[in-house]
């Protein structure tokens, strides 16, 4: 229990989405707010990827329009009546007021390059991307539409794991999303994620490494304990890479490193190899004539955001 409350340190970042005032805090080189703006936030000198809040990641990866929202009317409650150093429903209402979300994990039925998809978003802004009930039980939602309307999944991770303030029930969301993952493997549907900074505890201890392919944005720091408290439990200096997509890459702990401005299209060719030709929405292992997958899953209007 402790292990988890400790993970939580890694919250020493920016706050998500955060730009450089003038500069790339990577390459010093001279950066406008809209110059990061029109490169998805990662520095046009350097590469160096800046945290992406969800509504832009749902922009970034989903067809315009083709957006809605699954679990949303889910919202968090306060059953351990948490307390640390202020009430858990202040905390709540503060990450609501600030991201404009209503919990940590965004959960959409959209299309990808035409291509149905259920995709989830996490967003590290909110609590650190922390693994609650909510979360949990989004992420199930997500799972039974993709089994039901046969789409693949796709989760975009960010978290610091899971959520203290809940407690036990934050850590049985691990084996929820792994036995609703199992789900989508026995539907024989494709299940990517791609893992962006940082993604650990928890949330790297489940749903997002159990996955048929999962994908990294560079630079991004995935592990299940932070580099601190690894440090402090085996006294060993960690080298300054530990933990790193590229890391993870070479000891074949996920499959690609994709930067976040060609990852739309490498998405794509990675869902329709793993469709086999097949089309979403198909049940019953209908085989496509239209590569595109057609329209059939049920999308309707809405603007991706909030
Ligand atoms: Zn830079």
């Amino acid at each position: 229990m402790a292990r988890y409350v400790t993970v939580q340190v890694t919250r020493k970042e920016p706050p998500a989405g955060a730009a450089p005032a003038e500069h790339c805090k990577k390459c010093q080189l001279p950066l406008s707010k809209e110059e990061l703006e029109q490169s998805w936030h990662v520095c046009p000198h350097c590469g160096y990827h800046y945290p992406l809040r969800a509504p832009l990641r749902l922009k970034l990866l989903a067809d315009s329009g083709s957006v809605t929202f699954i679990g949303e009317e889910l919202r968090p409650t306060d059953p351990l009546e948490f307390f640390d150093l202020r009430p858990y429903p202040e905390r709540l209402a503060e990450a609501q007021l600030e991201t404009g979300l209503t919990e940590a994990l965004v959960a959409t039925r959209c299309s990808i390059s035409g291509r149905p998809v259920a995709l989830g978003v996490m967003d590290f802004g909110f609590m650190g991307g922390s693994m609650g009930s909510v979360v949990g039980e989004r992420f199930h939602r997500l799972v039974r539409v993709a089994v039901e309307e046969a789409m693949p999944l796709v989760v975009v991770a960010s978290s610091g794991g899971a959520r203290m303030q809940e407690g036990l029930l934050s850590l049985m969301q691990m084996a929820k999303t792994v036995a609703a993952a199992e789900m989508v493997s026995e539907a024989g549907l494709p299940y990517i994620t791609i893992l962006t900074h940082p993604t650990t505890g928890g949330v790297f201890a489940s749903f997002a490494t159990v996955a048929d392919l999962i994908l990294a944005e560079p630079g991004a720091v995935m592990q299940f304990a932070g580099t601190r408290v690894i440090e402090q439990t085996t006294r060993e200096k960690l080298p300054p890479d530990f933990g790193s997509s590229e890391k993870q890459l070479v000891h074949g702990q996920i499959d690609l490193v994709v930067d976040r401005r060609e990852l739309k299209t490498r998405l794509t060719h990675c869902l329709d190899l793993l469709m086999g030709g097949r089309r979403a929405g198909a049940v019953g292992g209908g085989r496509a004539t239209d590569p595109a997958g057609g329209e059939a899953a049920n999308l309707s209007g809405g603007e991706a955001g909030g």
